[in-house]
């Protein structure tokens, strides 16, 4: 189980984006990183490959690692540590470790 999930909205806590936050388009489970909505994007310079894609500087949303975002705590509004534990049902679930909530 994972710390951050698709649609997580997320700060940066690291390089150039510090502080940016936005939401997790995309986790990429095997190379822990995520790509994050408006965050780390890069330049690129295409050739033009159709008539619906001209040659043009197009911008990416870069991945970058899972460990340089927090998780912004819905119910806090902090970017926090997240904990795992076992809800009365059962299910492993993430906590806010900075004021106790469940997040889901
Ligand atoms: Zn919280």
């Amino acid at each position: 189980m994972r710390r951050i999930k698709r649609d997580d909205n997320v700060r940066v806590m690291t390089g150039r984006d510090r502080g940016k936050q936005g939401q997790v388009r995309q986790v990429i489970t095997e190379k822990d990183r995520v790509v994050v909505t408006g965050v780390n994007t890069v330049k690129r310079h295409m050739k033009a490959r159709s008539i619906n894609q001209p040659a043009g500087i197009i911008e990416l949303d870069a991945p970058l690692h899972i460990s340089n975002v927090r998780l912004v705590c819905p119910h806090c509004g902090k970017a926090v540590r997240v904990g795992f534990r076992f809800q009365a049902n059962g299910a492993k679930a993430r906590y806010c470790k900075g004021c106790d909530q469940d997040i889901d």
